[in-house]
C-alpha cells in the first residue's frame, strides 16, 4: 500500500458501497420504498443533523446512544448539533414543526437514510450505517402495530432474509404499569448487584431495563431470575397487546414472545419487537421497533401515539440470499471503429438514451477487440458497431451479444429496432 493510499482510507467504521453490490443496494432500497408506499407510507427526508436536544429529549438522556455514541459538535455559531443516530426522533420533530399532526391522521411516513453512532466497529456494526424505516403517527389502534410489523416482515422476506419476529410489550410509563415494574426490577437488581458483571452495575438505577440487553454471561444468568414486565403491565396495555397478537395471527405473521426483549431507546412503550436473521453471528438483529406513544410530548408536542420500525440495511444485505442479477441498466454498447466514428458513437448513444434506452460507449480509444470485450463486461444485450462502411451508408451493424447474430440497420431506425425486440 502506498503512503498516499493509506492517507485516504475511509474513516474507521464507515464503508464504500461499490459496484456490483451498489446495484443490489439501490434495487433493495427501491423495493423497500415501493413496498412502504403500497401501504400508504410516504417518503420523507430530514437533515443528517439536528439540534442535540432532539435526541437528548427524544431518545433519552440515560440511553447508551445518547451518553456514549452520538457524534455531537458545535458549529461555528456555537450551536450544539448531532449527526442523527436514529430516524424516529427527527421524523417526529419534523411532523411537529410542520404541523402535520393537525391534518388527517395517522401521518404515515417512510425513510431510507444514513445514521451515525460512534460504536466499536465489528461485522454488522458500523459508525455510519443505513436504515429503512416507517412510522405510523397519531394512532394507538392495535391494527397499526400489526400493519407496521407485517410490512417489516414482508420486506425482509422478499429480500430473502428469512426473519424471525420477537415480540413483547413493555407497557406504558405509569405507576400502574412500567414504573411499578421498574421499582420491582430495581429492588431485584439491588439485591443481586454483587452477582452482576461490574459494567452492568452502574445502570441499575439509571436504566434498569437495559440490564436485560447485557451480553455479559454473569448478568444474563442473573436476569433469568428477574421479574418479567409481562407480569406487571396494566390491563389496558395487556388488552392492547392481546389484540396485536390476535391480528398478527390473523395475518399469518409468526412471532415468538420474548418477555426479556427491551429496546435501547427510552421512547418505546407498549408493543416492542425485533427482527432477527440467521447467519449473522452476534449482531443478528436486522431491525427493531415499537410504539413510542410519549415521544411527541417529550419533544414539546401534543399527545401523539405512534409506532414504527427501523431496519438495518447493511445487515439485510449480509443476511439475504445473494442475487445473481447483473446491473441490467445498459441495453446497447456502441463500438466505434476508427477516429471518424468516435463522435458519431457519442451522438448515437445520446439519441438512444434520449429514447429511454440504456447505452454506453468506449471513452478510452480502445481497439475494436477491446471495445467488444468492454461491451460484454457492460452487460449490454446489443453491440452497435460503427465502422467506415457503416458510416458511409448512415447505418450500423447491430450484433446480438447473446446469439451472435448480426444485421445492418439504418441509424435513424436503431432506437425502434432495439426497443421492439
Ligand atoms: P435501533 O435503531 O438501535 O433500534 O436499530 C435498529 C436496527 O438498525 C438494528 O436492528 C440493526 O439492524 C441496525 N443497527 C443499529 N445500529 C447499527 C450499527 N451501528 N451498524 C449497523 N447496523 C446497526
Amino acid at each position: 500500500m502506498t503512503e498516499r493510499a493509506e492517507g485516504f482510507r475511509a474513516p474507521r467504521g464507515t464503508y464504500d458501497v461499490l459496484p456490483p453490490l451498489s446495484w443490489d443496494w439501490q434495487a433493495l432500497v427501491r423495493l423497500a420504498l415501493d413496498l412502504f408506499a403500497a401501504g400508504g407510507y410516504a417518503p420523507v427526508e430530514t437533515p443528517a443533523f439536528e439540534h442535540t436536544e432532539v435526541f437528548e429529549r427524544g431518545v433519552g438522556q440515560a440511553t447508551e446512544v445518547v451518553t456514549k455514541q452520538m457524534y455531537t459538535f458545535e458549529d461555528r455559531g456555537g450551536r450544539s448539533l448531532t449527526l442523527r443516530p436514529e430516524g424516529t426522533a427527527p421524523v417526529i420533530r419534523s411532523v411537529l414543526e410542520h404541523g402535520l399532526e393537525r391534518g388527517p391522521l395517522p401521518v404515515k411516513l417512510s425513510y431510507a437514510s444514513w445514521m451515525f453512532r460512534q460504536e466499536r466497529p465489528q461485522k454488522g456494526r458500523y459508525r455510519q450505517f443505513f436504515q429503512l424505516g416507517i412510522e405510523a403517527i397519531g394512532t394507538d389502534d392495535p391494527r397499526a402495530d400489526a400493519e407496521v410489523i407485517e410490512i417489516g416482515m414482508r420486506y425482509l422476506t422478499e429480500t430473502g432474509v428469512e426473519p424471525r419476529l420477537l415480540l413483547n410489550s413493555i407497557g406504558h410509563p405509569d405507576e400502574s404499569c412500567r414504573l411499578g415494574y421498574n421499582r420491582s426490577l430495581v429492588e431485584f437488581l439491588e439485591r443481586n448487584v454483587g452477582r452482576l458483571a461490574p459494567e452492568d452495575r452502574e445502570r441499575v438505577q439509571t436504566n434498569p431495563l437495559r440490564t436485560f440487553d447485557s451480553k455479559e454471561p454473569k448478568t444474563i444468568e442473573v436476569m433469568r431470575e428477574a421479574p418479567l414486565i409481562s407480569d406487571y403491565i396494566c390491563d389496558a396495555c395487556r388488552k392492547h397487546f392481546e389484540i396485536v397478537r390476535g391480528l398478527l395471527d390473523d395475518l399469518d405473521v409468526r412471532y415468538s414472545l420474548e418477555p426479556r426483549l427491551v429496546r435501547g431507546l427510552d421512547y418505546y412503550t407498549r408493543t416492542t419487537f425485533e427482527f432477527v436473521a440467521a447467519g449473522l453471528g452476534s449482531q443478528d438483529a436486522v431491525g427493531g421497533g415499537g410504539r413510542y406513544d410519549g415521544l411527541s410530548e417529550s419533544l414539546g408536542g401534543p399527545p401523539l401515539p405512534a409506532i414504527g420500525f427501523a431496519l438495518g440495511f447493511d445487515r439485510i444485505l449480509m443476511a439475504r440470499r445473494p442475487s445473481d442479477e447483473g446491473p441490467g441498466a445498459v441495453d446497447v454498447y456502441v463500438v466505434a471503429i476508427g477516429e471518424a466514428a468516435q463522435p458519431e458513437a457519442l451522438r448515437l448513444c445520446t439519441a438512444l438514451r434520449r429514447a429511454g434506452i440504456g447505452a454506453d460507449l468506449d471513452l478510452m480509444g480502445r481497439s475494436m477487440k477491446g471495445q467488444m470485450k468492454d461491451a460484454d463486461r457492460s452487460g449490454a444485450r446489443w453491440a452497435v458497431i460503427l465502422g467506415e462502411e457503416e458510416m458511409a451508408a448512415r447505418e450500423a451493424t447491430l450484433r446480438d451479444l447473446e446469439s451472435g447474430e448480426q444485421e445492418r440497420v439504418p441509424l435513424d431506425q436503431l432506437a425502434r429496432r432495439v426497443s421492439d425486440s
